[in-house]
């Protein structure tokens, strides 16, 4: 996008180039080649559907039956969990420039319904003048360097600092992998679109890998929710919680049986293992 300045000329905001990881050579000699490939895996695990929402980015405006295109988003929230779930909180840490751009004019177009024929094709164009915040956010993950990146956003933007800052941050952890697989996803295609309250009237679906999934480090097959005899439901977290806290890796609830009976039986008579839940498959 290009911004008309004063005068006619035509400004566009000079392109940022991101300096290189820094100190990852260094830094990233703190762990061995197997845990860097764990948080890297786990950074690039996808968030949990319930933590996406939709941002529309071409609407076709029909009044009630407009449709538009979008793409899935995620809060920034779900890229600090993340990074404190991976890394710990004291494991990783952010910092911000922010800056303004000198104040330039641009014309925004809208197109309104033509109320002799219905059709929307009245198109009404107003100049602006306006400037532009821009955020550059470093993320440092200890042991594996820094990334920086620029989130931008109009000055008449409502949240305009935030929404810099939140798309900065967004984009460094995603030089890292972290939320990277929301550029794989395919495009939503054309859906049924709220004018005004500015949402999907349908909820576009996520692709199936795009959901995450969890390994079982034994078999290396998906973790999935377990109910235990007693009629119990266990959640992934807490089937993966348990065998952490019992085996010392994430299993999936057959794992989990196998592991306890061979650590029964080492156990033997002295009867000191752990017993098995009784899991259900
Ligand atoms: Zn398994």
């Amino acid at each position: 996008m290009s911004a008309t300045v004063n005068g006619g000329a035509t400004q566009a905001l000079p392109p940022f180039v991101p300096p290189p990881a820094a100190n990852a050579e260094a830094t990233a000699k703190k762990f061995t080649p197997a845990k860097l490939r764990e948080i890297d895996r786990k950074l690039r695990q996808p968030f949990p559907p319930e933590l996406i929402s939709w941002k529309p980015q071409v609407v076709s405006y029909k009044g009630e039956n407009s449709t538009a295109m979008g793409a899935a988003y995620a809060d920034n929230r779900a890229y600090t969990d993340r990074l404190n779930q991976v890394v710990g909180s004291d494991g990783w840490s952010q910092s911000v420039v922010l800056s303004t751009s000198s104040t330039y004019e641009k014309e925004v177009k809208k197109k309104e319904k033509n109320p002799e024929t219905g059709t929307w094709d009245i198109e009404t164009s107003k100049i602006l003048r306006t400037a532009r915040i821009s955020a550059v956010v470093t993320v440092t993950i200890n042991g594996l360097g820094s990334h920086s990146n620029v989130g931008e956003s109009d000055i008449a933007d409502e949240n305009a600092t935030t929404s810099a800052y939140a798309q900065g941050f967004k984009r460094a952890c995603t030089e890292f992998g972290l939320g990277r697989y929301l550029y794989d996803l395919p495009a939503t295609g054309w859906l049924p679109y709220d004018t005004k309250s500015k949402k999907f009237k349908t909820e576009p679906q996520l692709p199936d890998w795009a959901i995450p999934r969890e390994e079982c480090m034994d078999c290396k097959g998906t973790i999935s929710a377990v109910t235990t005899k007693d009629g119990t439901a266990h959640s992934v977290e807490q089937v993966i919680a348990r065998s952490t806290e019992v085996h010392g890796r994430q299993l999936c609830g057959k794992c989990h049986l196998v592991a306890s009976k061979k650590m029964q039986e080492r156990a033997g008579k002295a009867n000191i293992g752990v017993p098995a839940p009784g899991v259900a498959a």
